[in-house]
């Protein structure tokens, strides 16, 4: 047992808080106010080697693990979610990489830590969300090709990628219901493929969210992802496993630049005539806001530390991504309580930080359908 970060570890993490400390206070705010992708930030990052971290050196990345990505993850959120989610723009390679063919991965990976490419994965659709097996979007055989005709809805990336993985019925037919899925990479130029851009999000607005149409999109059989038919649930499962420990860790990012922001405020502001920090009650929350970082930073490493060790499990993967979720809107509620009315406004980052936090509860997996993975590893089938 051994809870010491390695010396690359520490680094890293060192890295990605001085590159985002450097880059993203002076324009975050703008981002958010603009609800505008941060171009310029996304190719920056590319450049220094923060993009899809885990992808294989022979595909363009660094070869980290996942819990190096969750890191990065977490300094940048820590500093700006919105900003941060530029690490989004690699979502959905984690799939290509882990079952893609060899073709797949060295056309589609190395395009998007080089910045030449930005990707997303569209499952959720207007009629599906936590019920993902009920989804409609149709990938009809023609041939040589799928024919794709459906909607998505929430797309991260989804007005700004280049390719997107959509997770469509191939197998309606099928006898499981499990079996019925395939994951499909689309090209967004193909024909027919068209996509809006949502404003007016409670937060991370610097991150692009679309609703997607597929009329009578084409797309070669070979853009199936993996070479078998029927495993598109799988790989989707296993997609979620990964991304909800990088949720996970902007759930402790949010939280750690929240607390960070309470106890400068708390050591400058005076009120009857003593700093608000020396208040008791001040300490207490403070406390109790820190605890609850290191918890669930405790559980996020250890769910990452194990995907990496090829132990996945998914129960503590949802407790991390549970925990985490909370702790970030829990945190970055009392730390604006902390800054009273001047945390109300935008002036103060808090306020933007307090609206960005509630989206780790949400995506990925409700935390009332976290709780149910948890649940139902605990109790088994009733
Ligand atoms: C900003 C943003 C970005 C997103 N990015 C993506 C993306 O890139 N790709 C993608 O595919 N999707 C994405 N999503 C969609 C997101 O994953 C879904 O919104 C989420 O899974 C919930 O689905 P829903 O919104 O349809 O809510 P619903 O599933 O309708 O849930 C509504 C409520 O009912 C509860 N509920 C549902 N079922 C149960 C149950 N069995 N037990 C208890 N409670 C239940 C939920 O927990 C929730 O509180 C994004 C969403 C947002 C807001």
């Amino acid at each position: 047992m051994d809870f010491e970060l390695t010396n690359r570890q520490k680094q890293i993490c060192t890295l990605a808080r001085e590159f985002a400390e450097g880059e993203f206070p002076e324009i975050a705010r703008e981002y958010d106010r603009r609800e505008e992708f941060p171009r310029d930030l996304w190719k920056k990052a590319c450049e220094l080697g923060f993009i899809g971290v885990f992808i294989k050196k022979e595909y363009g990345g660094l070869g980290l693990g996942f819990l190096e990505f969750a890191m990065v993850m977490e300094e940048f959120w820590r500093v700006d979610p919105g900003c941060g989610n530029i690490l989004l723009t690699s979502f959905g390679s984690e799939l290509i990489q882990l079952y893609g063919t060899e073709e797949q991965k060295m056309k589609y990976l190395p395009p998007l830590t080089k910045g030449k490419a930005i990707m997303g994965t569209a499952i959720t659709e207007p009629d599906a969300g936590s019920d993902i097996l009920s989804i409609l979007t149709l990938a009809k055989r023609e041939g040589d090709h799928y024919v794709i005709n459906g909607a998505k809805q929430f797309i991260t990336n989804g007005s700004i990628a280049n390719y997107l993985l959509v997770f469509c019925l191939t197998h309606p037919e099928a006898e499981s219901r499990f079996k019925k899925f395939g994951t499909i990479l689309v090209e967004t130029d193909r024909p027919g493929f068209g996509a809006t851009k949502l404003t007016g999000k409670l937060g991370i607005r610097a991150s692009d969210t679309a609703e997607i149409r597929f009329s009578d999109v084409r797309v070669p059989k070979e853009n199936l992802i993996g070479e078998k038919e029927g495993e598109g649930f799988s790989q989707i499962m296993q997609l979620f496993n990964i991304n909800r420990v990088i949720a996970a860790s902007q759930g402790v990012g949010v939280a750690q630049g929240a607390l960070d922001k309470a106890i400068q405020y708390v050591k400058k502001r005076k009120q009857f005539g003593q700093l608000i920090g020396a208040f008791q009650a001040t300490q207490f929350k403070i406390a109790e806001m820190a605890t609850w970082v290191e918890a669930a930073r405790a559980l996020t490493y250890k769910a990452g530390w194990m995907i990496d060790h090829e132990k996945v499990d998914p129960k503590l993967i949802s407790m991390a991504k549970w925990l985490a979720g909370e702790v970030g809107v829990k945190v970055a509620n009392e730390a604006l309580q902390l800054h009273g009315g001047y945390g109300y406004i935008a002036d103060y980052d808090i306020e933007r930080f307090y609206r960005d936090a509630k989206i780790v509860e949400i995506y990925e997996g409700t935390k009332e359908i976290e709780k149910n993975t948890i649940a139902r590893e605990l109790l088994g089938k009733l």
